[in-house]
């Protein structure tokens, strides 16, 4: 198995710290606001990366933190007038909810910040002792050019960086590069005592010290966004490195960037779309399908007609497990085999390939491609069948749904009975949603093309047609915009 491992910037075998066992800490959100699709990326990803290695046989052990006390929190909390901590708890509340609906699973733990206090203070204590950090006004910072290492995440040269810096107004630190460890507490904000008077935490140590309470030095797994590799995972190393001597992690992954309509996602842009309100016009497993059916560290552009189109494929698998259940449903019967000798080497062949596909950096998209083919292998097996099924025919169609409920407990787009362990096919609110998205995108397209040839009552007729099923469109420079009134 090979992961693309960010430091060494290229794809590396995979060898656990402990044959058997994997240690994972992916970087988790500021909790201030619902979740937005650039968090639900490496949410997704990394659940899918834990399921993976569990279905390899390993024993994994996860953790995600939250970032419940930073001054983003405290800003908000301050407008909404109500305590940090509280703004805090609803949003990780909130938090559960989405990951829930997207079927992520719950951390073997979920560190808190606020709820680490003492660990982060015995590090930064150590960082000090060590000489790696130094104390002004009850603010300690971290002395970058102490630590040989800095840059090698991120590829930049520290003095490349101090030339290219911007002017540090603070002149209490030695270097602009330096950053805190721990802020001395300012008035009205939350505090916590400290070796160096009240204060908090930075926002660097918080990982450093809960990913090593957790899961040691030189643990296997880092992973979080592309955009934490500057500075966030980089000071996290030298951190790490600097209080404990050995060496912090095996391999770092990162996720790309999502965009919106091609735009990157912002807040000033305006695109900042919450999973949310994503979740109120989209079934989840499609949102799931749609996060996976790109590379992870390829960009990923979410619009609602890339949208349609991952409702087309997820369709198809759905369409072809339905298959499956109904020619199952057969009665018993003793004539021969419908099904031929092939089908059962080619389904050995497919549970190779998707394998193959994982274990090459988590290609989940041409992973997802051999669900395809196990789709369209059984919608030509189900063909063959007579009325009642055979003892052999039996046999295949068993392994083929075997096989689909493998690929899921890695996939994952459909929510499993905790009972009976059977995929809920169903359970998608709207299953035509994929169908109608696809239909009405079609439609569109013809009022498009008699607009275009100035036919203009026909071009009316779709337009009044739509309205009447409550459909109503709308021109934006985007391309024509679709909405269902209630
Ligand atoms: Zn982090």
């Amino acid at each position: 198995m090979e992961v693309y491992n960010t430091i060494a910037r290229r794809k590396q075998v995979f060898q656990p710290k402990e044959p058997g066992k994997v240690g994972i800490y992916v970087c988790g959100p500021t909790t201030y606001n619902y979740i937005h699709l650039g968090n639900a990326r490496p949410l997704v990803f990394f659940d899918t990366v834990r399921r993976y290695f569990e279905y390899k046989g390993y024993d994994v052990t996860y953790i995600q933190n939250f970032t419940d006390m930073d001054d983003k929190i405290i800003n908000r909390a301050g407008e909404e007038g109500i305590e940090p901590l509280a703004l805090s708890s609803k949003y990780i509340e909130e938090y559960y909810k989405d990951a829930d609906s997207l079927n992520v699973r719950r951390a073997d733990k979920h560190p808190k910040v606020s709820e680490h206090i003492p660990d982060i203070i015995a590090m930064v204590k150590q960082l000090v002792k060590n000489g790696a950090a130094y104390v002004v006004d009850g603010d300690v910072y971290f002395e970058v050019r102490k630590f040989a290492g800095y840059g090698k995440l991120s590829g930049r040269n520290p003095d490349d960086m101090k030339a290219g810096a911007r002017i540090d107004v603070d002149a209490r630190k030695r270097d602009p590069m330096d950053f805190a460890l721990w802020k001395s507490a300012k008035p009205g904000e939350p505090s916590w005592d400290s070796p160096w008077g009240p204060g908090r935490p930075g926002w660097h140590i918080e990982c450093s010290a809960m990913s090593l309470k957790y899961l040691g030095t030189n643990f296997d797994i880092h992973g979080g966004g592309f955009d934490l590799v500057f500075p966030h995972h980089e000071n996290e190393i030298a951190q790490s490195e600097a209080a404990t001597g050995e060496p912090f992690v095996r391999y770092w992954i990162h996720n790309g960037f999502i965009t919106i309509n091609e735009e990157k996602m912002s807040k000033s842009l305006g695109n900042f779309s919450l999973v949310r309100d994503i979740l109120a016009k989209y079934p989840p497993e499609l949102i799931r399908f749609f996060l996976l059916s790109t590379h992870y560290r390829n960009p990923l552009d979410f619009d609602d007609e890339k949208l349609s189109a991952a409702g087309r494929g997820l369709e198809r698998i759905r369409t072809s497990v339905r298959l499956l259940l109904e020619a199952l449903a057969k009665p018993a019967g003793r004539e021969s085999a419908g099904i031929d000798a092939d089908f059962s080497a080619s389904l050995d062949s497919l549970k190779g390939l998707f394998e193959a596909a994982m274990d090459d950096d988590f290609n989940t998209a041409l992973a997802i491609g051999i669900v395809f083919d196990l789709a369209r292998e059984v919608n030509t097996a189900v063909q063959r069948l007579g009325p009642a099924l055979s003892p052999v025919d039996r046999d295949a169609l068993l392994k083929a749904k075997g096989l689909f409920k493998m690929f899921n407990e890695v996939m994952s787009f459909f929510k499993v009975d905790p009972n009976t362990g059977e995929m809920l096919i169903d359970s998608v609110p709207d299953g035509g949603q994929g169908l109608v998205e696809g239909l009405i995108g079609l439609i569109i397209e013809m009022r498009q093309e008699a607009r275009k040839n100035k036919n203009w009552v026909f071009a009316d007729r779709i337009r009044d047609g739509l309205k009447e099923l409550g459909i109503t469109l709308e021109d934006t420079p985007q391309g024509v915009r679709w909405k269902k009134q209630g």
